[in-house]
């Protein structure tokens, strides 16, 4: 088996950044040691003052293939993740063709995956109002959990759930002992602002803010703490956008309720108040609110009440996005970062005090713990995958399209200078991007335990 030697004067491990040298046998970390302890006889990799981070690990992506691969599939989804410098992908149950709800399209899903990854995989099933019978046969065939949404999820193959239909599917998915994920809006409120609204114009990103309150959002997670807790399944609440749900969340989580909270890089970089009318590459759901409830969400990732940041990449093509005419009422809603998501995080948290350390357990440890990929996924210490991001910290980037890689490359980040630049990516010790390039076999496959 031939043996490598990682060295970086900042490895990133779980107790934070030292100078030091990974040893990796064949796909495995095997150990990790002083510089001058490395065998002679091992292949060495000697990064420098550029950070070595664990392979970033995103919970939250819409590859869309089989079905939409005109809008992204895998071959591009893990190329794009490959240049940012993740290593596995979780992809969502819809947008793709079938909806990943039973186990034939699940199969379907692995049959369309097959030679074109660049990273490794896995994939949520959905919970739908006509598949409680379905979710334990998904948790047997190798799902790593489930997704459902309370409001209408954008495409008419994945049905929205009410609580009745959510009654049905807890307990199954209780007994699966996985995570349940949750677009956490529920269509009342959504539906009552958008009325009150009458004839606004949808071209003004203040309408469309407007249109999904905040409280939406808070209906919808004190709905789940409550399912929850009646339950006992795991709860994970995907893209928070409102800072006012942290305190019912924290106190969730004081009680001992199984739940974890995720966030977006588009929610703490970018802010409602300079959002342009009509910039409608900003659309997401929930939308992104103002500067200040951006702060706190920077400050529920301080104090612990939200675990981990995904991306929600969720690309179309581009005429979806009503660029000219610039309505936000008929724009697709999804955001496009997996190129990107590493730097945008690191310019914003940097500047706020948080270390390499904090980005590798937002970004690696704990989606990878989430997806349930430990002990192999999501940290640089023996025993893991040979899973490595390359990243000169101090380097700055203007986003430009050759930095994208996924199927369009359009993005709301187009011009913007961040800080920290993806060099080298490697998946189970061998390079899979290296300096805008991508060396090598796509080697990605699913994960399964
Ligand atoms: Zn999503």
């Amino acid at each position: 088996m031939e043996s490598q030697a990682f060295l970086s004067r900042r490895v990133v491990t779980p107790e934070g950044p030292r100078p030091a040298a990974v040893l990796v046998e064949g796909e495995r970390i095997r150990a990790v040691v002083q510089r001058e302890d490395v065998p002679t006889n091992a292949l060495k990799r000697d990064f420098g003052d550029h950070a070595l981070l664990p392979g970033l690990v995103d919970s939250h992506v819409h590859i869309n293939e089989p079905g939409r691969t005109d809008w992204e599939g895998f071959h591009t989804a893990t190329r794009a993740a490959a240049a940012g410098g993740y290593t596995m992908l979780v992809d969502m149950p819809l947008n793709c063709v079938p909806a990943t709800t039973n186990v034939a399209a699940l199969q379907a899903k692995r049959q369309a995956a097959q030679g074109q990854c660049r990273v490794d995989w896995a994939t949520w099933g959905g919970v739908v109002p006509d598949n409680p019978g379905d979710i334990e046969a998904l948790a047997a065939a190798g799902v790593r959990g489930f997704k459902c949404f309370l409001v209408p999820s954008g495409v008419d193959e994945f049905s929205m759930i009410r609580e009745a239909d959510l009654r049905e599917a807890l307990p199954h998915v209780a007994r699966t002992g996985l995570p349940l994920l949750v677009h956490a809006e529920l269509p009342g409120a959504v539906n009552a602002a958008t009325e009150r609204l009458g004839g606004a114009d949808w071209r003004r990103y203040s309408t469309y803010l407007q249109s999904r309150p905040d409280e939406a959002e808070l209906a919808a997670i004190r709905l789940m703490l409550a399912l929850c807790s009646q339950y006992g399944f795991r709860l994970h609440i995907v893209h928070l956008a409102t800072a006012l749900a942290l305190e019912d969340l924290r106190a969730a989580r004081a009680s001992g309720l199984p739940v974890s909270v995720e966030t977006c890089p588009h929610y703490l970089h970018l802010e409602a108040e300079t959002i342009a009318d009509g910039a409608t590459l900003c659309k997401c759901a929930p939308p992104i609110r103002d500067r200040a409830n951006r702060e706190q969400l920077w400050h529920g990732l301080r104090d612990g009440v939200i675990d981990l940041v995904a991306t929600d990449h969720s690309p179309c093509p581009p005429p979806m996005k009503r660029l000219e005419k610039g309505s936000f009422d008929r724009a697709w809603g999804g955001i496009t970062s997996l190129s990107l998501a590493l730097p945008i995080m690191w310019t914003e948290a940097q500047q706020r005090g948080f270390t390499l350390t904090d980005i590798a357990q937002w970004m690696s440890q704990e989606p990878a713990r989430l997806a349930g990929c430990d002990p192999h996924k999501g940290k640089i210490a023996a025993g893991y995958d040979a899973d490595f991001v390359v990243f000169d910290a101090e380097a700055e980037l203007t986003v430009t399209t050759d930095r994208l890689h996924h199927r369009h490359p359009v993005s709301p980040y187009m011009g913007e200078k961040l800080r920290g630049v993806v060099k080298e990516t490697y998946l189970r010790g061998t390079p899979v991007f290296a300096e805008g390039t991508f060396p090598g076999e796509a080697s990605g496959r699913e994960f399964r335990k």
